[in-house]
Order: C-alpha cells, then sequence, then structure tokens
C-alpha cells in the first residue's frame, strides 16, 4: 500500500492550509464569543461557506457525487489528510459541507434514497442549505445493540405513525436542522435484524419535540445532542428509505466511511494537542530547566508524536480498505481505528493540560474542549467494546482454518 500523498492531494492540502489559515484562524475568537452568548450558527458561517464552496473545497467527504452534484471527487484515501486539517478546529467542518451527521446522512441519501428523496432533501444537503440529524439511540434500551431500538413505524394508510424517545441525536438544536432520519421498526415479529427500518421526517411534522439539549461533560454543544420525542408523527410512506425490515442494513452502511471521518479529525486533534504541549514545554521553566528538559514531559512529547504516526497509518490504511474492497471488507480496520483515535486524542489532549498546569484545564485553550471531543467519541458511532468484539470475531473467525497449522509452534522440533 502506498499512502504517500497524491499530487492532487497536496495540491488540496496546501489550499485548506491557506483557508484555514485566512478564514478560520482569525475567527476563532469570535466564534467562542457568539456561541457562548446564544448565537448560532455563527454570523459569519453562511458567508464562509459560500466562500469555501466557491473554491471548491465543498463536500470532499464523498467519493461518488453526480454530473449536477456540487463537490470534490475524492477517494476516502484523498480526503483523510484534508479531514485531518479540518479536525484542527473542530467548528470547520461544516464550512466544507463535512461534517457529521450530514455526511452519513447524505451517503444513505446517495445509496438509497428514492429520486423524489434525493430531490426534496438530498440537494439542499449537497448545497449546504440545510442540516440534518440521524435518530437511532434511545434512552430506554442499550443502543450499541441496534436490535433493541423500540421506537415504532406503523403503516397507516398511505402514511407511517411514528411513535418513540431518541436522545444523543447531534444537530436536532441546529436552527437549519430540518430533517431527521429516525431508526425504528416496522415489524416487531421479523427476523432480529428485518424489523428495522428508516423514514425521513421533517423538523416540523406535528408531533416531533425536542425536549432538551443534553450538555456532555458539562460542555454545551449548540448544535445539540438531543432528546427528541416522537409522538404520532405521521409522514407519508414515500418517506421510508428503501423497504420495510432494510433499516438495519442502512445503519451498517452509514457507519464505515462516517466512522474514519471521526478519526481522521482526531488525528487533526491531537496534532494541536501535541503542538501546543511542544510550545508550552520551550516557554515554561521549573527547577532551573525548561519543562522540555524534564525527562517526564520529553517522554509524554515522543511517544505522542509515536502514537500519532501509528494512528495516521492505520487510518490511511482503512481509509484506503474502503476505497478498494467497501466499508464492509473494511470493517476490522474501521473498528480498531474507532478504538485508537478517540483514546489517542484524550490521552495526548490530558498530557498537554497537565503540561499547561492550571491553564490547560482553563477555557484560555482549546485543550478541554479537545479532551471532550475524544471522550465523548468512544461512545459516538458505537462504544469501543462493540467494536473490540467485532475485532475480536473476525479474529477467532480467522484462527478457525489455522488451528491445525499452528500447533507446530507448541513445540520445540524434533519433539
Ligand atoms: C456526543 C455524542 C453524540 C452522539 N450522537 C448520536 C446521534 O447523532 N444519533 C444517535 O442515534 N446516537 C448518538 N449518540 C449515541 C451513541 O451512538 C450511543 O451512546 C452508543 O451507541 C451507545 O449506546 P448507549 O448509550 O445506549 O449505551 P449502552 O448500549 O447502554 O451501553 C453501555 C455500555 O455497555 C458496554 N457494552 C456495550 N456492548 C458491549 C459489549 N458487546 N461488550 C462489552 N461491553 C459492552 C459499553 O461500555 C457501553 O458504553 C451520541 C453519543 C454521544 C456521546
Amino acid at each position: 500500500m502506498d499512502f504517500a500523498y497524491s499530487e492532487k492531494t497536496e495540491q488540496l492540502r496546501a489550499q485548506l492550509r491557506n483557508f484555514m489559515d485566512d478564514h478560520i484562524v482569525p475567527r476563532i475568537g469570535q466564534w467562542s464569543e457568539e456561541i457562548h452568548s446564544g448565537v448560532f450558527p455563527v454570523s459569519f458561517m453562511g458567508e464562509l461557506k459560500s466562500l469555501a464552496k466557491a473554491e471548491g473545497l465543498w463536500n470532499l467527504f464523498l467519493p461518488h457525487l453526480g454530473d449536477d452534484e456540487p463537490g470534490t471527487r475524492l477517494t476516502n484515501l484523498e480526503y483523510a489528510p484534508l479531514a485531518e486539517i479540518m479536525g484542527r478546529i473542530p467548528w470547520s467542518s461544516e464550512v466544507f459541507n463535512c461534517s457529521a451527521p450530514d455526511t452519513g446522512n447524505m451517503e444513505v441519501l446517495h445509496m438509497f434514497g428514492s429520486e423524489a428523496q434525493k430531490d426534496q432533501w438530498l440537494k439542499p444537503l449537497l448545497n449546504g442549505e440545510i442540516r440534518s440529524a440521524f435518530a437511532m439511540t434511545e434512552p430506554d434500551v442499550a443502543s450499541s445493540d441496534a436490535t433493541n431500538i423500540q421506537t415504532s413505524i406503523t403503516r397507516d394508510g398511505d402514511d407511517y405513525v411514528i411513535n418513540g424517545r431518541k436522545w444523543f441525536i447531534t444537530n436536532a438544536h441546529h436552527p437549519n436542522c430540518k430533517i431527521f432520519i429516525v431508526m425504528g421498526k416496522t415489524d416487531f415479529d421479523a427476523d432480529t435484524h428485518r424489523q428495522q427500518s428508516m423514514i425521513l421526517v421533517p423538523m416540523d411534522t406535528p408531533g416531533v419535540e425536542l425536549v432538551r439539549n443534553i450538555t456532555t461533560i458539562n460542555h454545551h454543544a449548540p448544535e445539540g445532542h438531543s432528546e427528541v420525542l416522537y409522538r404520532d408523527v405521521r409522514v407519508p410512506a414515500s418517506n421510508l428509505i428503501a423497504n420495510e425490515g432494510d433499516g438495519f442494513m442502512i445503519a451498517q452502511a452509514r457507519l464505515g466511511p462516517g466512522r474514519i471521518h471521526h478519526c481522521m479529525r482526531a488525528i487533526g486533534m491531537s496534532e494541536v494537542c501535541l503542538e501546543l504541549m511542544v510550545a508550552r514545554s520551550q516557554e515554561r521553566k521549573t527547577f532551573g530547566k525548561y519543562l522540555y528538559k524534564h525527562g517526564s514531559i520529553s517522554e509524554w512529547i515522543a511517544r505522542s508524536r509515536i502514537e500519532i504516526e501509528q494512528a495516521r497509518l492505520l487510518v490511511l490504511k482503512s481509509a484506503s480498505m474502503i476505497d478498494q474492497v467497501g466499508a464492509r471488507g473494511a470493517r476490522r480496520e474501521i473498528s480498531m481505528i474507532k478504538v485508537i483515535a478517540p483514546t489517542l486524542l484524550t490521552t495526548i489532549a490530558d498530557r498537554a493540560m497537565q503540561v499547561f498546569g492550571a491553564m490547560g484545564v482553563s477555557p484560555d485553550t482549546p485543550l478541554a474542549d479537545l479532551y471532550t471531543a475524544g471522550r465523548v467519541l468512544r461512545f459516538a458511532d458505537g462504544p469501543d467494546e462493540v467494536h473490540l468484539q467485532t475485532i475480536a470475531r473476525l479474529e477467532i473467525r480467522e484462527s478457525q482454518d489455522k488451528l491445525l497449522d499452528v500447533v507446530k509452534y507448541l513445540r520445540a522440533p524434533g519433539r
């Protein structure tokens, strides 16, 4: 596998870095002020989106765009280093129409939406005119096992009627969020993996109630990780995505690339933590030496560099495998990096906080936000343990063919 960045990728990296330096970095302070004073989306978001679109830095995550769909067609491998750059300032991915959960939702509509659904919802999403949410997790059941979900989607004449309660639904409080993809059950008696379906629910449908925006580790995300109630919500039957019973299959397809997008961004965030740690350690002295000259801190710096490089290589390998054999064929790599990247970020953010002293846990550095981003990512798109289970299962399955072969290693030759 060749992970050297292509000429096209290098050119886009330079263009994206320039865009970040010219338009995003100067607005970090303003973004923070506006968010904390309750302005959302921030006043300059529309302007920056238009600029990014005009520059072709748009929908970079989606490899298979139609002729009339706006965006730069990239493979996952080409996109990875660009997502890493966006990750350095996490809110920036919205500027390039590359933020979750819209990216996964666009992929779902692209792969499984009817022409009418694409016209009504995919087009405005690809144009960055609206935003969307994906509603699967429920407070009343352990939702890391998607077969547990209890929201009902019941056929009634030409409509479906939806009843259920969801929570941690990212984006639901975004003022431009206009559409939910809701996962529920159309047939509670079908085979375990054929009970679920996905349906489009416009935000303004009667019976949809935003109950609250849930803070995570006391971090307030203005776009929301929201609790949402669906009470007798009625939508046309044509809002169903694909067919009844396809929900589980669509969920699997949706999560492949989306999971590694998070990991790509987590590597960018980890780089920022390391850069801050390195800079601070050369600024402050204790006991007569700069911090980086203390053995423990120089070890944190070195270990952080090693761990970032390891994770980046696995992200690139996973991206390349998705390109070559699809998300299903790459599921072990996707799960491996989904376990590694969030913990990498929390570990390096934690070291950087320590090097900064008390300032490290204050709002004067981005470290607390970056730490939180890593910590919550250990749940979003599946908790670590579920991914570890996937990896172990595949390992055990593959070992079955080798069991006899491996026995030879148990004895010294000649015995
Ligand atoms: C910031 C954030 C954003 C999110 N955004 C969304 C969103 O937009 N849409 C959405 O639908 N959901 C979203 N989620 C929810 C997320 O997908 C779920 O939290 C996750 O799937 C776990 O489900 P649960 O919380 O019900 O935990 P449970 O299913 O109750 O699991 C609890 C714990 O059990 C353990 N566990 C589970 N399975 C195993 C196993 N096989 N082996 C060993 N231990 C196990 C794990 O430690 C797990 O953390 C978000 C969550 C967060 C924190």
